[in-house]
C-alpha cells in the first residue's frame, strides 16, 4: 500500500518510522511518502495561509499550494488514490472505515492547520477522486497530523502480514464478526497470581468453548457498561452466530 501525507510539519510524522508501521515500511509492505507543502509555494516566505473571505478570526490554507502538491503527487503513481481529508466536520473514523481504507492500494492524506483548507480544493479533487473527509473524534486539535498518525496506524495493522498473528485483530473491540462489534473484555497473562489477585479459573480450564463463551459474556458486560450505544446498534443475529460457533 502507498501512503502520501502532505503537511507543513513533516517532522510531526516521524513516529511513522517506529514500531509496527516503521517495520512494515522497512519490509516494503508500506510505501510512505511525507511531503512538505511549502515546497509548492513560490514566495519568499513560503506562505500557505491567508485571511478568510467574509472576515472572522483565524487563517485559511490557500488553495494554490495544495493544488500544485496534489497534482504532482497524483501524477506520480498509477491509478487514483483515495484522498483522506482530516477535519472535525468529517464522517467519524471507525474500525469499519479503517477496514475499508485498508483494502485500497493508495491513500493520500491532507492534514491541515489554521481553520482548514480552502473549500475549493476539496471540491476540485472530489470531482475526480474518492474524497473522504474524516474526523477522529468530537474535539478540535490544532492540526491534522495527529489524526493522520491515528488513521495510518489503524489501517496499517489490518494489512496482511503486518501483525505477527493475523487473528489478533479479529477479536479486537469493534471487529466485525467474532465478537459481534462488542468491546473486547479483560485480558490476563502470567503470573497466575499477582499482588494477591488471581485470574478467572475458566481461563485455566482448557475448555475452548467455555472460554469463548466467558469472553463473549465479559465483552457484553463491558460494552453494556462503557458503550451501551453499541449494544443498541448490534445485530442480535451476530450474537447467535457467535454462540453457535462455540
Ligand atoms: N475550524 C475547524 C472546525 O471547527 O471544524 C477546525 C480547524 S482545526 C484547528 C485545524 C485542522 O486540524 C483541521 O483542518 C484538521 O486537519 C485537523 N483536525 C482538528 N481536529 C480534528 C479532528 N477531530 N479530526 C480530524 N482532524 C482534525
Amino acid at each position: 500500500m502507498r501512503l502520501d501525507v502532505v503537511t507543513i510539519f513533516p517532522e510531526y510524522l516521524e513516529p511513522l518510522n517506529v514500531s509496527l508501521v516503521g517495520k512494515a515500511r522497512a519490509r516494503g509492505q508500506l510505501d510512505v511518502r511525507i511531503h512538505d507543502l511549502r515546497e509548492w509555494t513560490h514566495d519568499r516566505h513560503h506562505t500557505v495561509d491567508d485571511t478568510p473571505y467574509g472576515g472572522g478570526p483565524g487563517m485559511v490554507m490557500k488553495p494554490e499550494p495544495w493544488g500544485a502538491a496534489l497534482d504532482e503527487i497524483l501524477a506520480s503513481g498509477d491509478g487514483t488514490p483515495v484522498l483522506v481529508v482530516p477535519t472535525p466536520s468529517g464522517e467519524p473514523f471507525t474500525q469499519q472505515l479503517a477496514v475499508e481504507l485498508s483494502a485500497k492500494p493508495w491513500l493520500v492524506f491532507t492534514p491541515a492547520r489554521y481553520e482548514g483548507i480552502d473549500r475549493r480544493v476539496i471540491e476540485e479533487y472530489g470531482d475526480r477522486l474518492d474524497v473522504r473527509e474524516v474526523s477522529i473524534g468530537d474535539y478540535v486539535l490544532a492540526g491534522g497530523e495527529a489524526p493522520v498518525l491515528v488513521m495510518v496506524e489503524a489501517v496499517a495493522r489490518l494489512l496482511p502480514g503486518v501483525l505477527g498473528n493475523a487473528a489478533s485483530h479479529q477479536d479486537d473491540s469493534f471487529a466485525p464478526g467474532a465478537m459481534a462489534d462488542l468491546l473486547e473484555g479483560p485480558v490476563y497473562t502470567k503470573p497466575p497470581e499477582w499482588r494477591g489477585r488471581g485470574i478467572p479459573e475458566i481461563l485455566l480450564s482448557g475448555h475452548h468453548g467455555k472460554i469463548a463463551r466467558w469472553r463473549r459474556d465479559e465483552a457484553f458486560r463491558r460494552t453494556d457498561r462503557n458503550r451501551p450505544d453499541l449494544i443498541e446498534r448490534a445485530d442480535p443475529a451476530a450474537f447467535d452466530k457467535h454462540d453457535r460457533a462455540i
